[in-house]
């Protein structure tokens, strides 16, 4: 499969890039970047030494939308994902969508595109992290409002949206697994005097500091025990590997949009 991978020079793609040796059925036929990146022209192996068999040694970074592409990633900025899909729609081209941090109108245009080409979108693509999505649902389905629910999330310094999309992933598996909307009962941080804890309110914290790649973890808390269950991500392979296996699963697929939840088979697709 030829892929091509959006915001390449950024560290989800240099990540891609590196991974990309592990698939031997897939192919980076372009390393795209922002108009004006100091790395356009540049060849990738010269910029950051990633020297793969998979990666054809005259590949260059381009801001030339690739259109020899079968599937397109995208690990970009939220402002830019319309327009790159309205260029993938235009080409008949698949779409991993790893990007966070879209507004509800960018998320509508996600949506409209899906009619017309088959989109992965998810908020963490790491296998690890799509399990605990499906533990976290069943826990919440099981526990039910009696156990406080508690979401704390931690990533680097420079991560710039918050919550990260992950940590509003739990929680929505988290409402879903309790039959109830998450604008209802979600509360983001609490400061000042905001009262006694409602019954069935959902809390979700963000923490930043230093390198972390990410981390996650979901309580549920009654009087007499407390489970947590946790993520850590040690590194943005376990995005990449889970990004690149989206791609090939997207193969001859019909449009719509597509979770983690259907490349890794917890549902029909
Ligand atoms: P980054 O800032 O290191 O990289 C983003 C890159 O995109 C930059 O190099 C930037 O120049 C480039 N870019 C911006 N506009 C572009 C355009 N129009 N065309 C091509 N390239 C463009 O950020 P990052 O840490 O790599 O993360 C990127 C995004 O992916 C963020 O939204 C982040 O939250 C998300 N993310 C998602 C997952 C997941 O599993 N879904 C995992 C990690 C990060």
């Amino acid at each position: 499969m030829k892929i091509a991978i959006l915001g390449a020079a950024g560290r989800m793609g240099q990540n891609l890039l590196r991974c990309a040796s592990k698939f031997d059925c897939c192919t980076i036929v372009a390393a795209i970047e922002r108009s004006g990146h100091p790395v356009i022209g540049a060849k990738v192996k010269d910029v950051s030494g990633i020297r793969v068999e998979t990666l054809p040694d005259c590949l260059c970074y381009t801001d030339d939308w690739p259109s020899k592409a079968e599937t397109v990633i995208d690990f970009t900025f939220h402002t830019v994902v319309t327009e790159n899909l309205a260029n993938a729609v235009s080409n008949g081209q698949s779409y991993v969508l790893g990007t966070t941090g879209l507004t509800d109108q960018e998320k509508r245009s996600v949506v409209s595109a899906a009619e017309k080409i088959p989109i992965v979108w998810a908020p963490n693509m790491s296998l690890g992290v799509n399990l605990m999505l499906e533990l976290v649902r069943r826990s919440a389905s099981i526990l039910g409002p009696d156990y406080d629910a508690e979401i704390v999330e931690m990533h680097h310094r420079l991560k710039k949206d918050a919550p990260s999309g992950t940590a509003l992933g739990l929680a929505e598996a988290l409402a879903e697994g309790r039959g109830v909307n998450l604008k209802d009962v979600a509360c983001y941080g609490r400061e000042g005097m905001p009262g006694e804890r409602p019954r069935g309110e959902i809390g979700i914290h963000a923490l930043r500091g230093g390198s972390v790649v990410g981390d996650h973890t979901v309580m549920f808390v009654a009087d007499e025990e407390r489970i947590e269950i946790t993520h850590r991500a040690n590194s943005r392979e376990a995005f990449a590997t889970g990004a690149l296996r989206a791609a090939l699963w997207l193969k001859d697929r019909k449009p719509g949009i597509y979770s983690m939840r259907h490349v890794l088979g917890f549902e029909n697709a």
